[in-house]
């Protein structure tokens, strides 16, 4: 059928995933219940997606042959993660449907490209805000840097591959990222100002094929070492900054002409905001939609894909908090054991276990939505939430 959003794909076809991790799992099951097939792509024979597509490809991304056959058995192709090499959403765009396109995820899996892209975004205030920042990329480029820049103390990243705090080390002089630049094996790296961050923030959109918007409510987010601990919907204290992020993230979204559910992290630090990174699909901050919102992050994903309308946000649970589950709560004693959650059955939460096969320190294993029930205020379900963490923490 064409509307002029252009081709939207059948349900009779099948659509592909990059990635099979709880993100390709959820989209999978979204897709599931739209009708559509899902072929997942992922290398781990144990994806938690894997398990639930009709077809697992379970082969490396620069597999040639084994993309040959992703080709030809899905019509579009999306991506869970970011760290899917570039050149295999080029190699899949020449055939089939790559949706978001690999110009925008090579932009995002790469810090010095996207702090690149970011800095040079014009904005009605003048350009997007970026927090100083240097490209790292040998000892000269640690030996040049002006003692008149502030950049200590800082924060060195590897351009490629970090994730949840991974890939990162706090430095304060030339001497220390010297050292932890050594340490990543003299890997290109951005050095990133620590910020003195009073809160940070996410903003989880989608964009459609014919450039239109729906954006979810912007969220609070608060981490533990360096891992999203707890994602809440700002209801309550919805800031004069909020449409401020939310006009920065669509400008950022056109300027990648970007189709699918985009996330952008935020800070604020000193009164002032600053972009701190995009990740090119659905974010975890954004899973409380999966239970408070009528149409949740992968629905619209999986519309955005189709090249059919996105659909309104709709919120039926409009004070929902999010918390994450991480393998650490298998190892509360020292020893490996199962968490309780029987402890916390009919406490007006979903539990979402994404059935990785093993824990691990960091690992992320599941989620809780503490639903914002009747009159509960923000803050109480905050309170719920925290006493929860202790719940199973205690157990
Ligand atoms: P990841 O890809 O692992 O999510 P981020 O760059 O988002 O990497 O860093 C993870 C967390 O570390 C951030 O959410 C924030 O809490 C902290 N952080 C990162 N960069 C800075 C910074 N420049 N200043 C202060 N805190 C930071
Ligand atoms: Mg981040």
């Amino acid at each position: 059928m064409q509307s002029n959003l252009g081709e939207i794909i059948k349900t009779s076809k099948s659509l592909g995933i990059l990635g099979g991790g709880q993100l390709g799992k959820f989209f999978t099951a979204a897709a599931q219940k739209m009708g559509y097939s899902v072929v997942v792509f992922d290398p781990d024979k144990q994806s938690p997606a894997g398990k639930i597509a009709e077809k697992h490809i379970c082969k490396l991304y620069n597999d040639l042959e084994a993309l040959d056959e992703l080709k030809s058995s899905c019509t579009a192709v999306t991506t869970e993660f970011e760290n899917v090499p570039a050149e295999t959403l080029r190699y899949l765009e020449k055939d089939i449907v790559v949706r978001p396109s690999s110009k925008a995820i090579a932009i995002a899996q790469n810090r010095i490209k996207e702090k690149n892209f970011l800095k040079k975004i014009k904005t009605p205030e003048g350009l997007m805000p970026v927090g100083n920042f240097l490209v790292i990329d040998s000892i000269d480029s640690i030996n040049n840097i002006d003692e008149r820049f502030k950049i200590f103390p800082g924060i060195l990243k590897i351009a490629q591959f970090g994730y949840d705090g991974k890939g990162q080390i706090h430095v304060n002089n030339k001497n220390e990222l010297k050292a932890a630049f050594k340490t990543f094996n003299s890997v290109p790296c951005t050095l990133e100002l620590k910020l003195n961050l009073e809160s940070e923030f996410s903003v989880v959109l989608a964009r459609s094929v014919d450039g239109k918007f729906i954006v979810y409510p912007t969220i609070k987010n608060s981490h533990n070492s360096g891992i999203l601990e707890f994602s809440s919907i700002t209801y309550e204290d919805i800031s004069s900054l909020d449409s401020h992020y939310i006009n920065l993230t669509k400008r950022i979204a056109n300027e990648l002409n970007y189709i699918g559910v985009m996330a952008v992290e935020w800070f604020v630090a000193e009164g002032n905001i600053f972009v701190n990174e995009i990740a090119p699909r659905p974010h975890n901050s954004g899973h409380f939609s999966i239970d408070a919102c009528v149409y949740d992050q992968f629905d619209q994903q999986v519309l955005a894909l189709t090249g059919n309308e996105l659909k309104k946000i709709e919120i039926e649970f409009p004070r929902s908090v999010m918390l994450n589950i991480l393998g650490d709560l298998w190892f509360r004693d020292g020893v490996q054991k199962e968490p309780k959650f029987e402890m916390i059955a009919g406490l007006g939460i979903n539990l979402h276990l994404y059935g990785k096969a093993e824990p691990r320190i960091g690992r992320k294993m599941g989620h809780i939505t503490i639903l914002g029930l009747g009159d509960e205020k923000q803050q109480d379900i905050m309170k719920k939430a925290c006493s929860i963490r202790d719940i199973l923490w205690k157990n």
